[in-house]
């Protein structure tokens, strides 16, 4: 979209092109409301650096993550969603309709928002982890844990979310070594409690991961010793960073009520503090955090959207 002096107007924008957006723009579409949506870059979220998809249903051999969003993108695409592939910069949700910027494309204006910006997995930042991710680097047990029968693995966190995905990695894994920077756990006394207790799991503290192991696919680990001690190698066959996530909520910081941890703080599931602004997935949604629930909130957003459209003409 070229700049303009008088910015374009829409009935409703989506932000965000992982699959709450996308199947926030699908229902919008559907609904005749010419939805935009402002995809982000890199566009389609967390999903696009995932590989093998085999818990979203209706996909009875797996996909891959990017090919999934392909199609959540074609399908919003064939009933009218318009596409910018940008990044919202500014935005002023202070009155109707709400205001945009997207930077050298230009600026939007609003009558309604869907918010589906997601959250990203925060990574130990080894070059090593990021060459793997997806080839036995994850962030996420409940969507990777199911490829690690029967073989070691190892879990980075001292928080409830490595408490939590440890616990759940022995359903599949022969062990898991849980691998935390500390002496102590953070994670809540019950959350530590059920993981110590668990004869799969053990612990190994003030330790961080220097380097993961494979060409292809994980073969182990370089586990240094904490603050200077010696490094040694852990052989697992998968490596789960659960060390947090960090909402993408930064713009919006300001102009709508976040919580504490700078997600967007809803009101009636989908509902911000703001009239004519709603938010789908992982902005809000810290404890699914799963493509199907993404969707599934993204579609309630876009229903809750069209309500207010409905009742709320254009000012
Ligand atoms: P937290 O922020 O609570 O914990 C993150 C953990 O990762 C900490 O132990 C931290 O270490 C460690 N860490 C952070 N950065 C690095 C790094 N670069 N290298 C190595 N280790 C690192 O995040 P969680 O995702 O665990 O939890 C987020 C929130 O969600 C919490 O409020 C939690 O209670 C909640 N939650 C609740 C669950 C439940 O009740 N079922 C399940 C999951 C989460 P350090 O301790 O040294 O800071």
């Amino acid at each position: 979209m070229a700049p303009s002096a008088e910015p374009r107007r829409a009935r409703v924008v989506v932000v965000g092109s992982g699959p709450a957006g996308l199947t926030a723009a699908l229902y919008l579409a559907r609904a005749e409301l010419g939805p935009v949506v402002v995809g982000g870059v890199p566009s389609g979220g967390q999903l696009m650096l995932t590989t093998d998809v085999e818990n979203y249903p209706g996909f009875p051999e797996g996909i891959q993550g990017p090919e999934l969003i392909e199609r959540f993108r074609k399908q919003a695409e064939r009933f009218g969603t318009q596409f910018i592939d940008a990044n919202v910069t500014r935005v002023d949700l202070s009155r109707r309709p709400f205001h945009l910027e997207l930077g050298a494309a230009g600026a939007l204006l609003a009558d309604a928002l869907v918010i589906a910006t997601g959250a990203d997995a925060r990574w130990l930042n080894l070059p090593s982890e990021q060459t793997l991710r997806g080839h036995g680097v994850s962030a996420c047990a409940t969507c990777d844990g199911f490829f690690f029968k029967g073989v070691p693995v190892a879990c980075v966190g001292g928080g409830d979310s490595a408490m939590e995905e440890a616990t759940f990695l022995t359903k599949f894994a022969s062990h898991v070594t849980v691998i935390h920077r500390k002496s102590e756990l953070r994670a809540s006394r019950i959350m530590q409690d059920r993981a110590r207790a668990n004869p799969k799991i053990s612990f190994l503290f003030d330790s961080e991961v220097v380097e993961v192991l494979g060409e292809r696919s994980v073969t182990g680990l370089k586990v240094r010793r904490l603050p200077n001690g010696p490094v040694s190698e852990l052989a697992v066959k998968g490596l789960f960073v659960a060390i947090g996530h960090d909402p993408a909520t930064g713009v919006f910081r300001g102009a709508l009520e976040l919580d504490s941890k700078g997600y967007i703080a809803t009101h009636s599931i989908t509902r911000t503090s703001v009239e004519g602004v709603f938010a789908a997935g992982d902005v809000y949604d810290h404890r699914y955090r799963q493509a199907v629930s993404a969707a599934g909130l993204g579609c309630m957003a876009a229903l809750d959207a069209e309500r207010f459209l409905s009742e709320h003409p254009a000012a």
